[in-house]
């Protein structure tokens, strides 16, 4: 099965992402995770991305989808993916359709965790104090909220036409959250 959770920056993705992984045994896809990687690793990818991640900037959807491209070509994860924070734009939800009819697989469950701005400052103000990322700082944080709004509106759009779409309230508890989804998972 694999499913995309899909949401601005601090909704509880990759939380619910996390409890996802141990309970189907599927594989975290997290684009942050994989840039944030590069960026440790001083890659060439690494170099070209560094300001844009640490100013809240989307990184080119070329680099983003080529990362894309062998996690969805791997045999191994096979209908094992959850998608957190990916796609995030149109060109990015299309060129993910394309590799998963390439590969003969499908998303079977959309899941967007819709929270209000100022949760979401107030949760990644608490964030920084325990994992001291770059980009939560207060004007990133605005700044990276606003650009997923406006950005990733087409591709809510893209989604919410479809049987498979769900919306939940992201700023409720966690455990209910993952309640909502399991049930919508027959988990
Ligand atoms: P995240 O960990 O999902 O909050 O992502 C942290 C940062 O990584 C974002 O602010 C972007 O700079 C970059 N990033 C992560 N995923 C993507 C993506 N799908 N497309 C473009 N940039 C991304």
């Amino acid at each position: 099965m694999n499913l995309i959770l899909f949401g601005p920056p601090g909704a509880g993705k990759g939380t619910q992402a996390k409890f996802l992984v141990t309970r189907l045994n599927n594989f975290q896809i997290s684009t942050g995770d994989m840039l944030r990687d590069e960026i440790q690793k001083n890659s060439e990818i690494g170099k070209r991305i560094v300001e844009d991640m640490s100013d809240g900037r989307f990184v080119n959807d070329e680099i983003v989808n080529s990362l894309i491209e062998k996690v969805v070509f791997d045999p191994d994860m096979k209908n094992k993916l959850i998608f957190d924070g990916y796609p995030r734009s149109l060109t990015q939800a299309k060129n993910l359709e394309k590799l998963l009819e390439k590969t003969n697989q499908k998303i079977d469950y959309v899941f967007f965790l819709n929270v209000n701005k100022a949760t979401i400052i107030k949760r990644i103000e608490q964030r920084k104090t325990v994992e001291n990322r770059s980009d939560d700082d207060l004007d990133t944080i605005i700044k990276r909220y606003d650009k997923y709004m406006i950005t990733t509106k087409p591709v809510l759009d893209f989604y919410s036409k479809n049987s498979n779409f769900f919306e939940l309230d992201g700023s409720s508890k966690i455990e209910e959250i993952t309640a909502k989804i399991n049930n919508f998972l027959n988990l």
